[in-house]
C-alpha cells in the first residue's frame, strides 16, 4: 500500500479544494484508523453499534493537527465511500472540537465532483440542517458509554475558519519533516529560476523584434 503522506499533498486547500483518504465508511461502528507507522489501516476498535458514524470518516496527508494525528475530515456523500481510497474534496467548513480537553477539529467535506446533485453542497448552509445535528449529536455523544461528558462539539465555522485550521496542520507537519521544508524551499528556486529565465527569453524575444523593425 502507498505510503498515503509520501504520494499526496494537502491539495490545493488555498482554492477550497482538499486530498482526502477515507478510513471510516458512512454507517460503521469499526474505528478504522490510519496506522502511519506501518502505512497501512487498522481496526483501533469496535465502536457501539448506537454510536456508527452519521458521515464517512478520513483524514487530509501531510498535515499535523493539534492531537499528533493527521486533521480529521467528515465527508458527507449519499451513500457510503470505501476505506482505503483517496478523492478530491471541496471544504464547507469546520466542526470545531474538543476530546478529553484536547483540540481535534473535523474540516467538513463533500466530493469535489458531484454530478449526482449538481454540485449541491458549495457552503455549510447548503448542507439539510438534519445532517450537521446527527454529526453534532453523535460527536458529543460517541463516548457517553467509556466516558461521559468527555468530548464537545463547541462550534460549526466557515471555509475561511477551515482553511486556518489547515494551514495551521500543513504548518506544523513540515515543522516536523524538516526534509518536506528542504523540498518545498528546492521546489520554489526552481520555479524563479523558471520564470526568470522565461522573462529572459520574452525580454531577448521583444528585443530581436525592435531591432529587426
Ligand atoms: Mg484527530
Amino acid at each position: 500500500m502507498a505510503d498515503f503522506n509520501k504520494v499526496l499533498t494537502p491539495g490545493d486547500y488555498e482554492n477550497g479544494e482538499l486530498n482526502v483518504v477515507i478510513e471510516i465508511p458512512t454507517g460503521s461502528n469499526h474505528k478504522i484508523e490510519w496506522d502511519r507507522k506501518h502505512a497501512c489501516f487498522m481496526l483501533d476498535r469496535v465502536e457501539p453499534i448506537a454510536f456508527a458514524k452519521p458521515c464517512n470518516y478520513g483524514f487530509i496527508p501531510q498535515t499535523l493537527d493539534e492531537d499528533g494525528d493527521e486533521l480529521d475530515v467528515l465527508m458527507i456523500t449519499d451513500q457510503p465511500l470505501t476505506t482505503g481510497i483517496w478523492m478530491k474534496a471541496r471544504i464547507l467548513g469546520v466542526m470545531k472540537f474538543v476530546d478529553g480537553g484536547e483540540v481535534d477539529d473535523k474540516i467538513i467535506c463533500v466530493p469535489a465532483d458531484d454530478r449526482n446533485n449538481g454540485d449541491l453542497y458549495q457552503t455549510l448552509e447548503d448542507l439539510p440542517k438534519q445532517i450537521l445535528k446527527q454529526i453534532e449529536y453523535h460527536f458529543n455523544h460517541y463516548k457517553d458509554l467509556k466516558k461521559p461528558g468527555s468530548t464537545e462539539v463547541k462550534a460549526f465555522e466557515d471555509l475561511k475558519s477551515a482553511k486556518k485550521v489547515i494551514e495551521a496542520s500543513i504548518k506544523r507537519y513540515v515543522e516536523a519533516h524538516p526534509e518536506l521544508k528542504v523540498k518545498k524551499n528546492i521546489e520554489s528556486a526552481v520555479n524563479d529560476a523558471k520564470d526568470a529565465i522565461s522573462d529572459t527569453i520574452e525580454g531577448v524575444k521583444k528585443a530581436v523584434k525592435n531591432a529587426t523593425k
